[in-house]
């Protein structure tokens, strides 16, 4: 449907006659005022506006077409006469107006125009609609996201209850009973205290996994990354010197962020350099700092076993493991790496020349 509004009863007649054999229905108006009471009750997707009309000008009915919500997508294709100035097309196409034709406009460039802004208008209805259903399929992902956390959270949250029982009672029954029943009932509770306390761990991994997730950073303070990995080192002291490990660091800078997040962070990357050393050699593992044009950018690097290209993506993501059976831990460490990291609006990624050649941990956090 065109809307053809025209003051010129043959002028309009015979662009009308145009359309309609182009295929395309029309509705007529001869002054401003009925040009805008179809609009509004017709809604057609392209009025064909004459500047100069006997009541309202062309160039304020267009105005006011395109500030009526509910005309949004209706476009305007303004013909005015010969006469008119670049000042006057300026100002049609500065009222909204989508093209502007000057008279004479020839018949043919008249419908290849009509045409263009069709197509147009049909590009961003399609485009609306993707939008919409994007909009949609988004708003769904990030309720079914939050069920989840907050499923993830309770389940592993409600677990710690009854697994401190069993742990309990287990230390109770090896404390009283260890030795008066025979070898094979000590190998059990041997088990079960094993199972116990691998559960709590990986508990305690879920809990912070999700705490990683669910912090906000709107109001977050400055932290001194070099304290925090001084507090992080002095926690990871025991298990640095019994695998006879070197850790150093340069001075790192001081970002916006969660302390304990951050120590996390660090805690977890230096605990896998810790971990993944190569067997011959004890681990040397270095953490350095330095501004960039936009971030902070910090490096936690290895001498360590190395992680082969194919899998630096993969290693991010929960429960993904490369070395599952020779060193303890569950694949969560580096997942609540980038989930810190993510919250603190930052990237983190590994680089490593694969196996046998070290790693190193980047972390790049926005300046506030
Ligand atoms: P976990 O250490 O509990 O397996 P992570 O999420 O911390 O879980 O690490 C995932 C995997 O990435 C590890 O299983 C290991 O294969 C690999 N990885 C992590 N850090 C290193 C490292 N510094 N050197 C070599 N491999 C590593």
């Amino acid at each position: 449907m065109i809307l053809n509004v025209d003051d010129h009863e043959a002028g309009r007649y015979a662009r009308s006659r145009l359309l309609k054999q182009a295929g395309y229905e029309v509705a007529e108006a001869g002054t401003g005022k009925r040009a805008l009471e179809l609009a509004a009750s017709l809604q057609p997707p392209l009025v064909l506006l004459d500047v100069n009309l006997p009541d309202i000008s062309g160039l304020e009915v267009c105005r006011r077409i395109k500030s009526d919500p509910k005309l949004g997508s209706t476009l305007v294709l303004q013909v005015s006469a010969s006469a008119v100035t670049s000042g006057d097309r300026v100002g049609g196409l500065d009222n909204g107006a989508d093209a502007y034709l000057v008279e004479p406009v020839d018949a043919e460039v008249l419908l290849a125009t009509v045409r263009a802004l069709l197509r147009m208008r049909k590009a961003e209805s399609d485009l609306a609609e993707v939008n919409k259903a994007l909009q949609m399929a988004n708003n769904l992902l990030v309720r079914r996201n939050e069920d989840l956390q907050r499923f993830a959270y309770a389940a592993s949250h409600d677990l710690q209850e009854p697994l401190r029982t069993i742990s309990n009672f287990t230390g109770l029954l090896d404390k009283r009973y260890r030795g008066q029943l025979d070898a094979g009932a000590d190998q059990i509770l041997t088990y079960i205290q094993q199972g116990a306390a691998r559960m709590s761990t990986l508990i305690h991994g879920l809990l912070i996994y999700e705490q990683a997730g669910q912090e906000s950073g709107a109001e977050w303070p400055s932290v001194d990354l070099s304290q925090v990995l001084a507090w992080t080192l002095k926690d990871l002291e025991h298990s640095i010197a019994e695998s006879g490990a070197t850790v150093t660091y340069d001075p790192l800078p001081t970002v916006r962020g969660h302390a304990v997040l951050l120590s996390q962070l660090f805690q977890n990357l230096i605990h896998n350099g810790l971990k993944y050393h190569k067997a011959e050699e004890a681990a040397r593992i270095h953490v350095t700092g330095k501004k960039t044009q936009n971030a902070n950018e910090i490096a936690v690097s290895d001498n360590g076993i190395g992680i082969p290209s194919e899998y630096h993506r993969m290693i991010f993501a929960p429960f993904q493991r490369l070395h599952g059976g020779e060193s303890p831990g569950f694949g969560i460490g580096l997942a609540t790496c980038q989930r810190i990291v993510e919250r603190h609006g930052g990237r983190i990624w590994v680089e490593s020349a694969g196996l046998g050649a070290g790693s190193t941990f980047y972390i790049s956090l926005p300046t506030a």
